[in-house]
Order: C-alpha cells, then sequence, then structure tokens
C-alpha cells in the first residue's frame, strides 16, 4: 500500500515561479512514491478574499491548467476542488467544535497575517479558524504526510494537535499524526529582491508572454555594487544569478566569468536569461495552450477527482459520525 500524501493551493491568482519551484517540482516527484490527493482549496482562498469572490472561480480552473501543464498527472493522483467534496466544510464543523479558542488565537501565522495584511479584513470567525479546515482536510484522507516548508510547521502540528484531542475526547485512536515532509526547495526572491508574492507584483507567472517575460526580467534587481558597465560583478550578491542557477544552471559558470570579468553588462546578461526562461517554459505552456482549449477535458479531470476524493471523505466521515454519536 502506498502512503497518501494532501497538499493544496489557494486560487488566488496566477501561478508563478515560486510556485513552480517550490510546490510543483517536488509534486512531481511525489506523485511517483505516494497516493497524492491535490487539492485546489478553494474555501481557503474565500477565507482571506471573501470580498473579492468573484475571481476564485476563474483562478480555479487556471490553476487545474498550470497544474496538469506542469506535468501533475490525473492518472497518478487525485486533482480536485474542496468545496466539491462537501465533507471538508462538516469535518471543519466537528473540529471547530473540540478545538479551543486559545490554540487558534495563540497561532503565529494568524497573528502575524493580522498584522501585516492591511487591504483586507481578516478579523473574522472564518479566518480564525482557517487552521481548523486545514486540519480537516489533511485528516478527511487520513494523510500519512504533507510537504511543507520549515515556516508551515506550526500548521501541520495544529493538526496534530486536532487530531489528538478528538481522539482523547472519544478514547479512540482514530486519527494519526500525519508527517511533515520537509522539502529543502531553492530560494527564489522576487524580482524586486522581495519575498515573492502575488501583492508585490514581483514575479514571473507561467502563464506569461515571452514579451512579458522580456520585460520583466530586463527591470529585474542585480549586484547593487556593480554600478558601472566596468565594474566587476558579485554573481552571488545578485539575484539574477540565483534565477540562472534554478533555470539554466547550464550556464552558471559562463554568468560567473562574465560577471566577474566584467565582459558583458547586466542588461545583455538579463537578457540571455530571460532567452533561457522563455525555452524552459515553454514545453509548459505549450501544454497550457492545449489545456486551456479543452475546458471539458479540464473539468473532466476535476469531476473525476472530486469522485474519488469523496470516496475516501465519505467513508471517513461515516466512521467519525459513528465515533461521535455511538
Ligand atoms: Fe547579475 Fe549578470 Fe549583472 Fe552579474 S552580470 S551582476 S550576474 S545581472
Amino acid at each position: 500500500m502506498k502512503k497518501t500524501v494532501f497538499s493544496a493551493m489557494r486560487p488566488t491568482g496566477k501561478l508563478h515561479l515560486g510556485h513552480l519551484v517550490g510546490a510543483l517540482h517536488n509534486w512531481l516527484k511525489l506523485q511517483e512514491e505516494y497516493t497524492c490527493l491535490f487539492c485546489i482549496v478553494d474555501w481557503h482562498a474565500y477565507m482571506g478574499e471573501y470580498e473579492y469572490s468573484r475571481d476564485i472561480q476563474d483562478n480555479i480552473f487556471e490553476m487545474a491548467v498550470d497544474w496538469l501543464a506542469c506535468g501533475i498527472d490525473p492518472e497518478k493522483s487525485i486533482i480536485f476542488v474542496q468545496s466539491q467534496v462537501p465533507e471538508h466544510l462538516i469535518l471543519h464543523m466537528i473540529f471547530s467544535c473540540v478545538t479551543p479558542l486559545g490554540w487558534l488565537e495563540r497561532n503565529p501565522t494568524y497573528k502575524e497575517q493580522l498584522r501585516e495584511i492591511k487591504t483586507r479584513d481578516l478579523q473574522t470567525y472564518g479566518f480564525l479558524g482557517y487552521p481548523v479546515l486545514q486540519a480537516a482536510d489533511i485528516l478527511l484522507y487520513k494523510a500519512n504526510a504533507v510537504p511543507i516548508g520549515e515556516d508551515q510547521l506550526p500548521h501541520i502540528e495544529l493538526t496534530r494537535e486536532i487530531g489528538r484531542r478528538f481522539n482523547h475526547l472519544y478514547k479512540k485512536e482514530f486519527f494519526h499524526d500525519a508527517e511533515a515532509l520537509l522539502t529543502e526547495t531553492p530560494r527564489l526572491l522576487g524580482l524586486d529582491g522581495r519575498k515573492m508574492s502575488k501583492s508585490y507584483q514581483n514575479a514571473v507567472n507561467l502563464s506569461d508572454s515571452p514579451e512579458n517575460i522580456k520585460s520583466k526580467i530586463k527591470n529585474m534587481f542585480t549586484d547593487p555594487k556593480r554600478i558601472r558597465l566596468s565594474d566587476p560583478g558579485h554573481p552571488e550578491e545578485c539575484n539574477v544569478y540565483s534565477y540562472y542557477s534554478v533555470f539554466a544552471p547550464e550556464k552558471k559558470e559562463d554568468v560567473y566569468q562574465w560577471c566577474t570579468k566584467a565582459q558583458k553588462g547586466c542588461t545583455e546578461c538579463k537578457m540571455i536569461f530571460a532567452e533561457a526562461l522563455i525555452k524552459h517554459l515553454a514545453p509548459i505552456q505549450q501544454k497550457r495552450k492545449e489545456f486551456e482549449g479543452n475546458k471539458a477535458r479540464v473539468q473532466e479531470t476535476l469531476n473525476d477527482g472530486q469522485t474519488r476524493a469523496q470516496r475516501i471523505a465519505r467513508e471517513t466521515l461515516h466512521e467519525v459520525r459513528e465515533i461521535i454519536f455511538g
């Protein structure tokens, strides 16, 4: 029996290079080894974006297209939309009743988001329960593992605590601790050197046209110490060089040479990188076009994913009801 992995993304906008190297590359490996459930968590998107909910539907389709174009394979993995499996909300409701308020109020991510995000009103009952829905997502499928980065460890710990509390209350070892699959992903900053984020508009999207990619890369921040063309650069301090490392590692040696010896200027270096990136994304964009043009096939994939996910979810929920109500 293969172990089960659950992973998710919120459909809040176009996928960018950060998603590709931070999650999708890893998912491609995981789907060879595990039974993977890849979920488009639209209720989670709604919790934070309830004022702009009209976009969520389009974003779901775009996200499914991006996943498929990147090679997430519905023959190997279950690809589905959270809101199409209502059992997520039922288990969320049950967990909401057993989760102490203090656990949620103390959650560092919750506190940070309330502090940092000023463009949306997140002081809602629903948003406080965001990690409770995450726990429901994971435990509904009795997932053995969840791929996460170091910064998400508190989330998985809360999922474990909620599962353990349920077990303790009903005196049954039903939910097991999900393991955190800590994944080392290359750190890719945004084009301006800040954290890559949709809200900073500092990312290359997987769907960007070659012209758009060129213009974004042209404006990328480089080594701040290299002011004149004749100044030798410091590649290890340059964001463009770190992009070369991820998307065109075969060119790294040349870049190092021309940069440290001031043989090429930054604009030329960036344009060479833009061409390499366009080439790297070409197969994904080609597949993107095919899926975009075949909405019925994408919808079929999501419907099939719903059926397969719901089969597992219903069984778990049936057992949960038996445990609670006898
Ligand atoms: Fe960065 Fe390339 Fe300029 Fe060197 S030449 S500082 S690697 S953009």
